[in-house]
């Protein structure tokens, strides 16, 4: 195919680009990709004993405030009704998640109206009351007091981070709510649901166009294909999805991520937890979280006598390993300025997406990061048949 732009990464950041550019302004796109499937991360198929449908890279769920992100992804699929919900198994009993009334009381054995339990939680974090915390752990008990943060925060935080919480910046708790109502619902977007047909086929419906091609098992920096770094960088506008550190050969030292295992297993038996994701908040417990996958869709039709379960474990990612969640040190942060100054430098290259930017992106997200740089830079540059002027990082 003769391209006008290449896209490095088929994940969903790289897919709206391709989308767009296709079908808004008639471009030949190609998008490249070294793993074997099209969805970088959002990625999912069907279990083969069961056919019950897993999301590989760990569970997905969508949901938006964003109206145009909504009206956009809605052009390629519709959404089921799921409304995600979390419990947490401690000492032996679960409670719903996240932290609300109804944990509140099951906890204390209570039977609270909202301002009684206020009254309990600002009494409990009295310790540091008119403190500014500085670190998760201070940040927690402040916020819900010690008993309920030792039962249900500390050690969940400690596994899936694997650093001490009092190490931790006091901006990972802060996405918590604690709601004085019964309501646990997880999420408070306007708009959230499952894909009805599955991500893939989201996925591929995105790329489904006669002038955008998808090349998988195919690496930017390996081998001597069309599109390798070495035969197109200065000759293409490229739009790149990778490691923002991988781009510049580690210039400025690796920036660090935690990875997941995901441990899968088919059970015999037709409902193993009765929901979706069930968190284990205790230290005695290698993993953080069990996903049931066949509850993200009641609706389908999967087999009464067998379902899917997947155990979730964190740990710091290794060279080879999967980057999942940026971890963000005081050093990742300062290589990152640098990793920043050099995209900018960096003549028809953008860097967007969750690696490309080394950004926890939320899947609306990194749709609504990819839309905005289409809209700012890429359509502006390539309406016209320039290229684009110098790099730049979607922010
Ligand atoms: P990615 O999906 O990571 O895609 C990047 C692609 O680039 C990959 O396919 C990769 O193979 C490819 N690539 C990298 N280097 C090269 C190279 N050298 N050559 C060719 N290709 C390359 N979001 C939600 O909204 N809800 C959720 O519940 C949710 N759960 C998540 C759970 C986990 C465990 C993780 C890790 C993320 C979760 N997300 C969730 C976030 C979601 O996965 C991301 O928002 C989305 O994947 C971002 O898309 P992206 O295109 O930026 O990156
Ligand atoms: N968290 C916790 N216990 C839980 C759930 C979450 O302590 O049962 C904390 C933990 O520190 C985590 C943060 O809240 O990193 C954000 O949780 P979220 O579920 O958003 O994490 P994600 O699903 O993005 O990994």
């Amino acid at each position: 195919m003769n391209a006008d732009l290449l896209v490095v990464g088929s994940g969903f950041f790289g897919l709206t680009i391709a989308e767009r550019a296709a079908n808004e302004l008639g471009l030949n796109v190609v998008v490249i990709d070294r793993r074997p499937h099209i969805g970088g991360n959002a990625f999912s198929e069907a279990e083969p004993e069961t056919g019950i449908e897993v999301h590989r890279y760990g569970a997905h769920l969508f949901h938006t405030s964003n109206e145009r992100v909504w009206e956009y992804v809605n052009r390629f699929t519709s959404f089921t009704g799921y409304v995600h919900r979390v419990y947490t198994r401690h000492d032996g009993e679960v409670f719903p998640m996240p932290i609300n009334l109804g944990t509140i009381n099951q906890f204390f054995r209570a039977a609270y109206g909202p301002e009684e339990a206020r009254a309990l939680i600002r009494e409990q974090a009295g310790e540091l009351a008119g403190t500014d915390p500085q670190n998760l752990n201070d940040k927690g008990i402040q916020l819900i007091g010690r008993p309920l943060y030792e039962a249900f925060i500390k050690h969940y935080t400690a596994k899936q981070w694997q650093t001490d919480p009092k190490d931790l910046p006091a901006s990972v708790i802060a996405r918590l709510p604690v709601r004085y109502t019964y309501d646990n619902r997880y999420f408070n977007d306007t708009h959230e649901g499952l894909p009805v047909d599955g991500y893939t086929a989201w996925l591929e419906r995105m790329a489904d166009n006669p002038r955008i091609e998808v090349r998988l098992d195919t690496d930017f920096f390996a081998g001597d294909h069309d599109f390798a770094s070495k035969n197109v960088l200065g000759r293409l506008p490229i739009v790149y999805t990778g490691p923002v550190d991988r781009y510049f050969d580690y210039a400025e030292g690796a920036l660090s991520w935690r990875t997941l295992d995901f441990e899968e297993e088919v059970l015999p038996v037709g409902d193993f937890q009765g929901t979706s994701v069930m968190n284990y908040p205790d230290e005695d417990v290698p993993f953080t979280r069990i996903h049931e996958f066949r509850h993200f869709h009641p609706e389908r039709d999967y087999p009464t006598d067998k379902t899917v379960i997947m155990r979730e474990f964190s740990r710091f990612a290794e060279p080879g390993d999967e980057p999942y969640y940026p971890v963000n040190t005081a050093e990742d942060r300062e290589r990152l300025l640098a990793y920043r100054d050099l995209a900018h430098g960096e003549r028809n290259v953008l860097f967007g997406g969750r690696l490309g930017t080394y950004k926890y992106l939320d899947m609306h997200m990194a749709i609504g990061s990819a839309l905005s740089m289409f809209d700012n830079k890429i359509a502006p540059a390539l309406r016209a048949g320039a290229s684009f002027e110098s790099g730049g990082v979607e922010a």
